[in-house]
């Protein structure tokens, strides 16, 4: 199965389209640009939500649900949004088809116009301000702390399964707040959130900063952001969490009575991550056999290949499995016991190799005869055999951390090894076009030498980082004083 699978190093961005297919994780829809997951990528999908809804819980968020369509009107309130989403828009017209005359099946009925078009929400901040109004009325009324898990819709013209699609799912955090720094630290703890989810879950290292100007979401005063870095050296924004000020308040009259009887606007955040952290899982770790995917969010965590002639040597593994099964499953070890008779041992390998499983046991007669079975670990290939008298859930246990922390720290090294500090504009293009990766570099602050950067090399400003350590220095293009360095890199 896996001979199907092009070369990282020959076609990366081909490598990742069939991975993703060939590890049923999702494929392409019959509407360009969305797309359909399938069971196997819902499942891993499944397992981000439910980690990143209990962190939102435990920050003191609850889910609600708001309307898939906003009112035309409502994007228009306020102007920086609008003018940020307009281009991506869909837009609903019509409620109703007919029959055509001409017998050319159905067509949109002319007389069924909708009074006010309706938008299918690329993003929630409208529909949820207007409904905000009429729930603050005091500093009572606040904090609200709400999360929705919803799909949403930006009409992309370049897409591409998981990273970037027309439709994609998400959870959108919608916050107000009575005073200004309240929700400035709002907006940081939700980065902060998505960071410890990226790097404790995910093993996926970022670097948390804000965002340029240029590269702030429409609508904020201030856009924190997490950025991942791919094995082809391109980096991946992750993560987003927006301190909108007042904006959304102001457009949508929000206002509260504060504790000493004045009348003010409310602040907002807004934060979200989407499936787009399918990608960023598949291509931090993943290999020319397939996913490797860290334990902690494997859907299947151990994966037991029995390799055997007939019936009765199969029912004599069956009895092992069963006993080591129960074990795994009282220390809440996932495990799938593949006893399909329709596959060879062989393609069950190959097969679970693909899907990033990260132990495989297999056991034959041989290991019957002797009370052992073999382990091998996804990651590094190693296999092992165990002695079965010993403690076979202890040592899944301790396997699956050292994955965890193997595969963290490879991405770590990985990044450290792609992240350039320069001081000229050729050192910047050498390393853009050679290995790639992050470029640390000195720049002037202007959104002009930002766009001729990015036009020159495509490389954009990834994020000023937060922890950048106050060095002036001057800008590689313009020569003109920086304040520190920021990380540019080309990005997905
Ligand atoms: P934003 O509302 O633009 O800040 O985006 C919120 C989150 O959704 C960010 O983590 C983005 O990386 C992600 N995102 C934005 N556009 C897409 C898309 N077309 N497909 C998948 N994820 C996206």
């Amino acid at each position: 199965m896996s001979k199907g699978l092009p070369k990282r190093s020959e076609d990366y961005s081909l490598w990742y389209n069939e991975l993703v297919k060939k590890a049923d994780l999702a494929e392409n829809s019959a509407v360009r640009g969305c797309m359909v997951i399938k069971p196997y990528g819902f499942s891993i999908w499944e397992k981000m939500q439910a980690e990143i809804d209990r962190m939102f819980k435990e920050t003191g968020h609850t889910n609600a649900y708001f309307p898939l369509f906003i009112p035309k009107s409502y994007l228009s309130k306020e102007a920086d949004h609008v003018e940020g989403f307009a281009k991506e828009c869909a837009v609903v017209t019509h409620y109703r088809l007919k029959n055509d005359e001409n017998g050319n099946g159905v067509v949109v009925d002319p007389d069924a116009k909708l009074e006010e078009e309706l938008i299918v929400r690329p993003t929630s901040e409208t529909v949820i301000w207007s409904t905000y109004k009429n729930w603050v009325q005091s500093y009572r009324d606040l904090p609200i702390l709400v999360n929705q898990w919803a799909n949403v819709v930006r009409w992309e013209m370049r897409t591409r399964l998981f990273l970037r699609t027309a439709e994609f799912l998400w959870q959108e955090g919608h916050t107000a707040h009575a005073t200004k720094q309240e929700a400035i630290d709002e907006s940081i703890q939700m980065m902060n959130v998505y960071a410890t989810f990226a790097e404790e879950f995910m093993g996926v290292p970022v670097v948390k900063g804000i965002k340029s100007e240029s590269e702030r979401f429409a609508g904020a005063l201030e856009t924190y952001c997490i950025e991942a870095l791919m094995q082809d050296g391109k980096a991946l924004q992750a993560g987003t969490s927006h301190f909108l000020g007042q904006n959304f308040a102001k457009a949508f009259d929000v206002k509260f009575a504060t504790k000493e009887g004045g009348l003010e606007h409310v602040w907002g955040t807004s934060w979200g991550v989407s499936t787009r952290l399918m990608g960023a899982l598949i291509m931090a770790h993943s290999d020319d056999h397939g996913l490797v995917l860290p334990p902690k969010l494997a859907p299947i965590q151990v994966v037991i290949v029995p390799i055997y002639k007939g019936e009765e040597q199969l029912a004599q593994i069956r009895a092992k499995v069963d006993e080591i099964t129960a074990q795994l499953r009282a220390k809440g070890i996932s495990v799938k016991f593949d006893d399909r008779d329709t596959h060879k041992p062989g393609f069950k390998f190959a097969e679970w190799e693909l899907k990033g499983v990260p132990v495989r046991f297999a056991m034959g007669p041989r290991d019957l005869e002797n009370n052992t079975l073999e382990i091998a670990r996804r990651d590094t290939g190693e296999k092992q055999s165990f002695d079965l008298s010993g403690d076979v859930a202890a040592k899944v246990e301790e396997l699956l951390n050292d994955i965890q922390n193997s595969i963290y720290q490879k991405a770590v090294d990985f990044r450290t090894e792609h992240t350039t500090e320069v001081d000229s504009y050729e050192d910047f293009k050498k390393v853009l076009d050679g290995k790639g990766g992050f470029v640390s570099a000195h720049w002037d602050g202007t959104a002009e030498t930002e766009d001729k950067i990015k036009e020159e090399t495509k490389a954009t400003i990834r994020c000023i980082p937060l922890d950048r350590k106050e060095e002036a220095g001057v800008c590689i293009y313009s020569g003109k004083p920086s304040q520190g360095r920021v990380l540019f890199a080309k990005a997905y």
